[in-house]
């Protein structure tokens, strides 16, 4: 009985967010965002000094720090999405262990539904990003928490909005539905940066007590995709609100808890492109690995054959001196240090390369890790 009033108060707030609860009575456009207390009966969309949504994002501005963010997501199959008019939706049903926790939240909240808007509906120092995605939390008491996810266009097709690309023709009408399967985990790879502000629904009701995290760094996805979803939602994004005395926080994300978050292959798989992301954290890390690997590998070899070259050279050296070679090999090991070492370019001592590569390690690495603790 309890499981079922749980799924009817996800069902209901499932409409409420979608707009959907008086969507019979209340066909709001985006043309006319101004009429949408008076359309919809919702006085709440018609006020300039509450705490309503969007709003533009100003890092300067921010004046607070938050606490940091955990999203705990993962891959789901047999998801239904569906063309809500204005919107795509993507619904998780009331068993799914995907949610969001943070000390500034208090209580898990769990993954209610996603959705998207184009263009975005915050902005960023007055800029709009071409797609904008809300994923949706709630605690067991309905409270909301929307992570907001910012889209730009890149080289780049993004697997999760490929998921919901993919099923475009079926979701060509408002109503349509389909199913997928899509990996939240991706997410991560715009690291765990972000704003906070206490704001609203941004359709009507506009219903406020909305805990909002919008993520700093934006994911990529291909033009192709952006499109796709643009011609099917059409513009959809709620002009942004006063600030009304309000002040937004701000979570610097350390790269290495950006690293720890979900997806460490997916990051390095990343490009390198975008500077304050886990991606580039990854691919970094990646590449001094790499980087190191061919310099031991360098190191090694150099020695190998400089080592055999002075062998032959002392050999030759030393026959002309009319020496027994039998007798001479072992000497020759000993003396070509000194030798070696005179002689300059060519003729590196074994050790003093092997010394040269572990050196260039732990410089890189030093360098590396105060790189990202910065
Ligand atoms: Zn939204």
């Amino acid at each position: 009985m309890k499981q079922m009033m749980k799924t009817f108060a996800a069902l209901g707030m499932l409409l409420l967010l979608a707009g959907m609860g008086s969507a019979a009575s209340c066909e709001y456009s985006y043309d006319a965002p101004e009429e949408w207390g008076t359309v919809c009966n919702a006085p709440l969309c018609n006020q300039t000094m509450g705490a309503q949504s969007p709003i533009d994002l100003m890092p300067t501005a921010t004046v607070a720090t938050a606490a940091a963010i955990h999203p705990i997501y993962g891959s789901a199959s047999g998801l239904e999405v569906e063309n809500k008019g204005h919107t795509i939706q993507v619904s998780y049903n009331a068993s799914t262990m995907f949610r969001i926790e943070s000390t500034a939240l208090g209580a898990t909240r769990k993954v209610l539904q996603l959705h998207f808007h184009t263009p975005s509906e915050h902005t960023v120092n007055g800029m709009h990003y071409p797609l904008e995605m809300h994923v949706v939390h709630a605690d067991a008491s309905n409270n909301l928490a929307v992570l907001g996810i910012f889209f730009e266009t890149s080289s780049m097709t993004s697997p999760l909005l490929q998921s919901v690309v993919a099923n475009a023709d079926d979701l060509a009408a408002k109503g349509d539905k389909a199913m997928a399967s899509l990996d939240l985990t991706e997410v991560s790879k715009a690291g765990l940066s972000y704003w906070s502000y206490p704001g609203s629904l941004t359709t009507p009701p506009c219903s406020e007590g909305v805990s909002w995290m919008v993520l700093q760094s934006p994911l990529k996805a291909s033009q192709a995709q952006i499109d796709a979803i643009e011609a099917i939602i059409g513009k959809s994004n709620r002009p942004t609100q006063p600030l009304a005395g309000r002040s937004v926080s701000s979570y610097r994300a350390p790269a290495a808890a950006a690293m720890s978050s979900n997806s460490m292959a997916a990051a390095m798989a990343a490009d390198s492109d975008d500077d304050d992301s886990s991606a580039t954290a990854g691919a970094a890390l990646s590449g001094v690995n790499l980087a190191l690997l061919v310099i031991m590998m360098t190191g090694l070899t150099v020695a190998v054959v400089v080592f055999g070259i002075r062998l032959q050279y002392i050999t030759r050296l030393l026959l002309s001196l009319g020496a027994e070679v039998e007798t001479a090999k072992p000497a020759a090991a000993k003396k070509s240090k000194g030798k070696g070492k005179k002689k300059g370019t060519l003729f590196w001592s074994d050790s003093t390369d092997t010394d040269e590569a572990t050196d260039a390690r732990t410089g890189l690495s030093y360098d590396e890790s105060d790189e990202e603790s910065s």
